[in-house]
């Protein structure tokens, strides 16, 4: 048993939850921000920042997204050059390496990086799902340089994106998260506050992630065995989430593997992602967490068999086939 005092648990703060100024001393970040990772949350939350009247800076590779962007509010640029007299720039980028790229840059063309590029005391606002070494990598790198480096993944997908309505977990320098919590505020609806040392966001995300991908692979099973005793799931998916399992998982997905709804969403190769970084995390602490594995396969079966841009309740779609009561030919994404 572990020989650690029980910590507190997560502070939680509300929108509107304001503080004024941070214990530093500082302002909450009420200038422009930049915004790198315009995909399918990226684009919804810059989105929002900017309907909520902050200035976005937002910087894509491809000088054909910038009319789409224009339209959405965002001052879109090809030049990431543009973003770095930023006092905070957030990533929504999709994997560590992609974040590592965008924060170190790319020596071989002369990309300049955000470590290199970003003024003393701005803060880099990290919202991607990465692992802990990658996090405290990027923290370390950050502070080396005076800047501040926050790690704030989100529950929720692009809908609740859309919505304002993404759960953030926030860990950072407290005056720095004090800083952003107007952003946050903008964002969705609620934050915790995780802790000071960023990597502990991540590993509650991943594990948090676990949480779903599992409850999905079960839901997909369960759901398989009602339709192949030929009952109706809906009926079953009702009792089921109005009595052992109301939770917010169980009631979503369980009524889009009913409705077989797989339209992206959090897309498997992403989902995939997740789970490699969970099980590394599990391999690190040196407890092993078997019925991730399952999903891992399961994942892999489902993007070999061209299911890679639907969401991750085709987890249902494959527990379907594997009892063979769907065509194994990819489905349209609807
Ligand atoms: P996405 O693939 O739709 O978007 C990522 C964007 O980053 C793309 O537009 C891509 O072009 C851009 N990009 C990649 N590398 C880049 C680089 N080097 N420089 C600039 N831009 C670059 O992914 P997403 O679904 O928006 O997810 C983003 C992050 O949020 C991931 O870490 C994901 O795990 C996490 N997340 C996703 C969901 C979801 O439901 N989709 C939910 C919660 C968290």
């Amino acid at each position: 048993m572990s020989k650690r005092e029980p910590r507190a648990p997560l502070a939680e703060i509300l929108p509107g939850e304001r503080q004024g100024r941070s214990q530093s001393g500082l302002p909450p970040l009420m200038g422009d921000i930049g915004f790198i990772g315009l995909g399918h949350m990226g684009t919804a939350m810059a989105a929002n920042l900017a309907s909520a009247g902050r200035p976005v800076i937002a910087y894509v590779r491809r000088a054909d997204q910038l009319a789409q962007l224009e339209a959405l509010g965002l001052r879109p640029t090809t030049d990431i050059g543009d973003l770095l007299g930023c006092e905070v720039v957030i990533s929504m980028l999709p994997d560590d390496d992609a974040v590592r790229e965008v924060v170190f840059g790319r020596g071989d063309d002369g990309l300049e990086g955000l470590a290199a590029g970003l003024i003393p005391g701005a803060i880099h606002l990290s919202m991607s799902t990465i692992s802990t070494a990658a996090a405290s990598l990027l923290a370390g790198e950050h502070a080396r340089r005076g800047q501040g480096y926050v790690a704030a993944p989100v529950f929720g997908n692009p809908d609740a994106a859309k919505a304002r309505q993404l759960f953030i977990l926030a860990a950072g320098a407290p005056a720095d998260v004090v800083r952003c919590q107007p952003i946050f505020d903008s964002l969705g609806q609620r934050t915790f506050v995780v802790g000071a040392d960023p990597q502990e966001a991540n590993l509650v995300k991943l594990l948090g992630n676990m949480m779903s991908a599992t409850a999905l692979e079960m839901l997909g099973e369960v759901i398989t065995v009602v339709r192949k005793r030929g009952m109706d799931p809906q009926p079953f998916i009702d009792i089921m989430t109005s009595t052992m399992f109301g939770g917010r998982a169980h009631k979503v997905y369980g009524d889009k593997i009913v409705r077989q709804a797989y339209a992206p969403g959090f897309v498997l190769p992403l989902v995939l992602k997740d789970v490699r970084l969970a099980l590394a995390e599990a391999e690190k602490a040196g407890a092993p967490m078997p019925s991730v594995s399952v999903v891992r396969d399961r994942l892999i079966t489902a993007i070999a068999r061209g299911y890679g841009e639907l969401d991750w309740t085709a987890l249902g779609l494959i527990a379907a086939e594997e009892a063979g009561i769907f065509p194994l030919t990819p489905v349209a994404a609807g």
